[in-house]
């Protein structure tokens, strides 16, 4: 079951994001409900949206090229359905990630609520400041090679937003999809001032709708400020450090290494498993050998964080654009580790209410890999009695 894609949504979803999609020639995708094709996607994805059976989200590369040579092809049937045929074979029916009514609404100050914040999966993600400034340095740019913020902004999203524009766009999407969680997300500013940008949405969205609220941000130098942001009600920092090879880490992300160094995101990630509920160390997989990959994991789980792992895609326009995307086989061993290790370490995942992922297999959906998932029983059912009670804690603005 496990090598067998129509039987292992999450096999499915890893499969396609390294070998994408086509589309046949009846799809009808934005007609038919679905999302448009958008590229802000905090840098790291661009694809089509749809529901894999299990309830699985994901985000499936069709503008790169590899895509066009995908033996994956989405067919639309003439009841208006889509499935996903692998050589000309049907392996799964999916459903078409409804797009939001209000992606087409503006706010008052007349921005397309869109361009304001985007639903990834289930939950909102908002990049509410500039451009990373990595993206702007002279003579030579310093991002992250495999990034493309840079590249996205200005064209499918606004590049001043107010707290107004996010108020507004927040209590669209709770009062349409019932949002549980808003993840806001900088790049990196000279000065360290990204916390100090996004404290007043975090305030803001958190007094108006007592949502959970994640902070994706470089490592803080004053790391006291989490215990602030704690305060605020802040419920999940993510700092990504990407790769764990150092001399790896050095070439992919040089800014990220010149000013920070992995040291720091390690002793934010240390520092932050104390106080907050999640705290994420997240890394690209297909950048490094996989036994790094598995190596960092140990090392985030050790401390007490939850792995995000993310699986390399060569966007368009991106330093990394000419690179062959991984290979599904050599991922697999990472993805059951991500789910082995956080179980044997009790850690909390897959408690959170309504919050579905679709540019990464969440934790969760690495229990589709594991040989033996009954040796977890016991942790998952402590996770299953807590659900209940952490959706009534959110509820009840307790959390
Ligand atoms: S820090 Fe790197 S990954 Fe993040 S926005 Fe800047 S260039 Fe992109």
């Amino acid at each position: 079951m496990i090598d067998d894609v129509s039987r292992n949504p999450a096999l499915l979803k890893l499969d396609l994001y390294c070998r994408g999609i086509r589309l046949g020639g009846g799809c009808r995708v934005t007609q038919d409900g679905g999302r448009e094709i958008m590229r802000t996607r905090a840098g790291l994805g661009s694809g089509l949206e749809v529901i894999l059976p299990g309830g699985l989200y994901t985000n499936i590369p069709v503008t790169e090229s590899f895509a066009a040579d995908s033996p994956y092809e989405l067919i639309r049937d003439s009841g208006g359905g889509y499935v996903i045929h692998l050589d000309g074979r049907a392996v799964a029916p999916v459903r078409l990630a409804p797009r939001p009514e209000w992606y087409g609404q503006r706010t008052a100050t007349g921005k397309k609520m869109s361009m304001v914040g985007s639903l990834q999966g289930t939950y909102l993600a908002i990049y509410p400041a500039r451009v990373c400034d990595y993206w702007l340095e002279k003579p030579a740019k310093t991002n992250c090679k495999f990034c493309s913020v840079g590249l996205n902004l200005g064209c499918d999203d606004a590049d001043e937003k107010s707290v107004a524009d996010v108020l507004e766009t927040v209590g669209a999407a709770v009062r349409e999809n019932r949002i549980t969680y808003v993840d806001f997300n900088t790049g990196h500013y000279a000065g360290d001032t990204y916390l100090d940008l996004l404290e007043p949405f975090i305030r803001a969205v958190k007094r108006e709708y007592g949502l959970m609220i994640g902070v994706q941000t470089p490592p803080h130098h004053d790391l006291s400020r989490y215990k602030e942001l704690r305060k605020m009600g802040v419920n999940r920092v993510s700092f990504c450090f990407e790769i764990w090879d150092r001399a790896r880490f050095a070439e992919i992300c040089p800014g990220k290494n010149r000013e920070y160094g992995l040291d720091r995101y390690l002793e934010a990630i240390e520092y932050c498993s104390r106080i907050f509920n999640t705290t994420n160390g997240e890394i690209v997989a297909g950048l490094e050998p996989p036994e790094k990959s598995i190596e960092a994991i140990d090392w985030i789980t050790s401390v007490g964080a939850v792995p995000t792992v993310c699986v390399f895609r060569p966007l368009i326009g991106t330093d990394y654009e000419h690179l062959p995307p991984p290979n599904a086989g050599e991922l697999v061993p990472v993805l059951r580790r991500m789910y082995e290790a956080c179980m044997e370490r009790g850690l909390m995942i897959g408690v959170a209410p309504n919050v579905k992922v679709s540019l990464v297999l969440l934790p969760e959906e690495g229990r589709y890999f594991t040989d033996n998932p009954s040796r977890f029983f016991l942790t998952r059912a402590r996770h299953a009695l807590l659900r209940p009670v952490f959706a009534a804690a959110l509820k009840a603005r307790l959390v």
